[in-house]
């Protein structure tokens, strides 16, 4: 997708720091960490939030779980505990039209979140 930030750190045309990739999927860190541990993990192919996955992309959506939590196992928080978020929408704070995984873990998280 033309102009799509996200689509360009997929295709390295735009630079992060890469904890994963395959075929379907990169992780990478979050610009502006909001946590001692932040990844951002996205799909290779341009979705623009949860609202535009449809049934065809259910097993894509199982990977990106799968990586999440391979991401927080690779950063040393999956005992200590961590959080996935996709924020979808304005009301819920997503700036950036790409769907992506937050996984956030390094410290203690309040809840319900704010
Ligand atoms: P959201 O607000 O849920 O859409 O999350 C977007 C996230 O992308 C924010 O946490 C940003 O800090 C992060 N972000 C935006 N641009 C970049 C970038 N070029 N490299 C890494 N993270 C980014
Ligand atoms: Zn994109």
């Amino acid at each position: 997708m033309l102009g799509c930030i996200f689509c360009k750190i997929a295709a390295g045309e735009r630079p992060a720091t890469i904890y994963y990739r395959d075929d379907r999927c990169i992780a990478f860190q979050d610009n502006r960490a909001q946590a001692p541990v932040h990844a951002l993990v996205i799909p290779r192919k341009h979705i623009s939030s949860l609202n535009e996955a449809g049934p065809e992309d259910a097993e894509l959506l199982g990977h990106l779980l799968s990586v999440a939590a391979r991401t927080a196992q690779e950063r040393g928080v999956h005992r200590s505990g961590f959080r996935v978020v996709i924020n979808t929408n304005p009301e819920a704070g997503q700036t950036v039209y790409h769907l992506h995984l937050h996984v956030l873990g390094g410290r203690t998280m309040d809840w319900p979140p704010g």
